[in-house]
């Protein structure tokens, strides 16, 4: 589809920062063709106007758990563990039915907040859930975001040490199989792709030593990304330090876990040591700040992960560990966190928006294709308004966005096809979304017979 942006600021996130008081964004066949200051070479049919409006890059979300938007607000008061612990047997009950839900409702609300692309980790495969991962990738589709869903698992039940209960975890082989056959059926690595699988086996408390050696042979050898929790809880710490007498970092090391093809979510407690390596591998890093707030988990050494060289993307995480399901607001939160830990001059907020857009980007691989504005780069656009009672009076609009409320949403493109339009989704009926969230959630909150 055509269409140009124009009349609005433009933060092009590309890698000399380029940036345009009153500019447009042109998007050719999925294509962006042209970015600059003042009108486009070219007006094709459709148009939006972008006065009062700020266009950047899609955002790109490289954490999140859409099933559990059928838990929200449960645990309130525990750390991950006690947390984990008290949810388990609840999501041991979820069915593909639930899971479509949850993914439309879910995806709905980080397009709502400017996310274009978007990964999902999913990792509870119940034996009588149907066919889970396939009810997501459908549901996906309808929204219209790039998907990028990671075949997730657990084959360490609380027999054998491990965390999870027996009953809602895999066989090591039935792990692999499930996996190898998702990529097989969905996974398409060309240039545009709307729905690329990851091999993610969920922690290192509730997966095997095999299962983590053996995902990251099958990933390689299907040129896939291997995605994982990481040092996420000083209590994982402990875990590791016992079970594998060496830090979390280490243990990802010795299964062959570090290189540019693996992002981690979390690593919030990482020694000098494990950020240099994370560094010098360019192993990735999905920071989520809200949830790791919400959890009381710590706060990430993004500074210092950034200052070593990785990768460095946003992510919701799972909405039963941050309610909101918003990317947008990580911005600010991110921003908020690295000063927390470094002092004022620790982020600024063109270093949060590239979190959310370029850094997200390269976690994911696709830093050719996506998150910055850019001739050749595929037109991923979000277009803030930033005119009104919220914004109005900021001079400088990447400050207005990251500091200020989370601004109204004008338009959301994915490849040129408009997802949202003045802050409404096009591409499903929220209000029928919303439904079928309460009724899921209620069928959850239910006790089995
Ligand atoms: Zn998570």
């Amino acid at each position: 589809m055509n269409v140009l942006v124009e009349g609005c600021a433009v933060a092009t996130v590309d890698a000399s920062g380029s940036e345009y008081a009153s500019g447009h964004v042109l998007v050719e066949d999925g294509l962006i063709t042209s970015v600059g200051p003042g009108p486009a070479p070219r007006r094709p049919e459709n148009v939006i106007d972008g006065t009062g409006c700020l266009a950047t890059p899609g955002l790109v979300n490289t954490h999140h758990h859409l099933y559990q938007h059928a838990t929200r607000g449960h645990a309130q008061q525990q750390h991950l563990f006690g947390w984990l612990v008290e949810l388990y047997p609840t999501w041991g009950r979820l069915d593909a039915d639930l899971v479509h839900a949850t993914t439309g409702a879910g995806l709905a609300a980080l397009a709502l907040s400017g996310c274009t692309t978007s990964t999902d980790h999913h990792y509870v495969f119940p034996r009588d859930g149907g066919d889970v991962f396939g009810a997501q990738v459908d549901a996906a589709r309808a929204i219209g975001l790039r998907f990028h869903p990671c075949r997730g698992s657990m084959d360490l039940g609380v027999s054998q040490g491990g965390l999870p209960p027996d009953n809602i975890v895999e066989t090591t082989e039935g792990a692999l199989t499930a996996t190898a056959e998702a990529i097989e059926l969905f996974h398409d690595p060309s240039f545009g792709s709307m729905l690329r699988v990851a091999v993610a086996p969920c922690s290192p408390f509730s997966v095997t030593e095999d299962l983590m050696r053996e995902a990251a042979v099958l990933a390689r050898h299907y040129g896939v990304r291997l995605h994982t929790h990481l040092a996420e809880t000083v209590e994982e710490e402990e875990f590791c330090r016992e079970r594998f007498a060496c830090t979390p970092v280490e243990y990802a090391e010795r299964l062959g876990w570090l290189g540019p093809d693996v992002w981690f979510a979390h690593t919030v407690h990482l020694d000098g040591e494990s950020v240099a390596a994370l560094g010098a591998t360019g192993t990735g890093v999905a920071h989520c700040p809200s949830s790791n707030a919400r959890l009381g988990a710590g706060i990430a050494p993004v500074r210092d992960l950034l200052d070593a060289g990785a990768p460095v993307g946003l992510g919701v995480d799972g909405a039963a560990s941050q309610e909101t399901g918003q990317l947008a607001p990580e911005l600010r939160q991110a921003l908020y966190f690295a000063r927390l830990r470094g002092g004022p001059a620790a982020m600024t907020a063109r270093q949060a928006l590239e979190l959310g857009t370029a850094g997200g980007a390269r976690c994911l691989g696709r830093q050719d294709e996506l998150g910055s504005l850019e001739p050749g780069k595929l037109g991923d656009v979000a277009l803030w308004r930033l005119d009104g009672i919220g914004h109005a009076g900021i001079a400088d609009p990447v400050a207005a966005l990251v500091f200020g409320p989370p601004a109204p949403l004008e338009a959301l493109l994915v490849g040129g096809n408009p997802v949202v339009r003045e802050g409404r989704l096009l591409t499903a009926d929220e209000t029928a979304l919303a439904r079928e969230l309460t009724r899921v959630s209620g069928r959850l909150r239910e006790r089995p017979a």
